[in-house]
């Protein structure tokens, strides 16, 4: 279980400013992003003994042979999302729930999936008592999406995935956007697909990234 104490006091809110004017240097423009990272206490989603790394750009371990992803990357797929205030937004990989709140508070209504049951448990959690309770978590496998809650105008995948899921796809709306980093080995290729009005697809592809898999089924873990 980890320990957290929600507090953010100056010295969190410096660090913060530094590691926004840092991803702001790597090349990240939107400003309404920049502001959210800047607004949330991302000490919070780690172990009080790892202050001195919450700030860094860097991906962290979470626990459940899991990471939360670096500050840089967050912020890189978000922007290609667009988020705009209330669209409905899908993301696979809950983790630790930072990119879940980074979305939430660009105004989106989020819901997000994780495969490994006790993270689930404990982020669902852990984002009720930190005052993220709209977003809405599910205990699930990625590759089927949410049916029942289809169609999003936006989808997140926060896992390295093989190929793009199918099934994700027919749960965007026309003109949404699905940001998946695919491949197969460590590297993965950040890809944006727009679904267009008449259902097809174009493609970007914006770069080299490294996430843990999308792994298929969901996992009743004992890690
Ligand atoms: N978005 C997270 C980072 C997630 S790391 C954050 O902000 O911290 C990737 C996560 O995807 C892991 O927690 C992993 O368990 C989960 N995952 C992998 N394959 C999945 C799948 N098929 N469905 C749902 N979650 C999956």
């Amino acid at each position: 279980m980890l320990q957290r104490k929600f507090e953010d006091n100056y010295r969190h809110k410096g660090l913060r400013k530094k590691l926004v004017e840092e991803i702001r240097r790597k090349g990240i423009t939107s400003e309404n992003v920049l502001k959210a990272i800047e607004e949330i206490p991302r000490h919070w989603f780690l172990d009080v003994a790892f202050l001195e790394f919450a700030y860094q750009d860097k991906p962290f371990p979470i626990g459940y042979q899991q990471t939360i992803s670096q500050p840089y990357t967050v912020a890189f797929q978000t922007q290609l999302l667009d988020i705009q205030p209330m669209e409905k937004v899908l993301e696979i990989g809950t983790g630790s729930g930072y990119q879940a709140c980074v979305l939430s508070k660009l105004g989106a209504k989020v819901f997000t999936i994780e495969r490994q049951k006790k993270l689930y448990q404990q982020t669902k959690e852990f984002l009720q008592a930190a005052g993220f309770s709209d977003i809405r978590c599910f205990y699930g496998d990625g590759y089927k999406g949410l049916p029942a809650y289809a169609p999003f105008d936006k989808i997140i995948i926060t896992a390295g995935a093989p190929e793009i899921p199918q099934a994700l796809i027919e749960q965007l709306k026309p003109g949404g956007r699905l940001v998946v980093p695919i491949g197969k080995n460590s590297m993965q290729i950040m890809t944006l697909l727009i679904k267009n009005a008449d259902g097809s697809l174009t493609k970007e592809e914006h770069g080299f990234f490294a996430f843990v898999p999308m792994l298929r089924n969901k996992a009743n873990d004992d890690l």
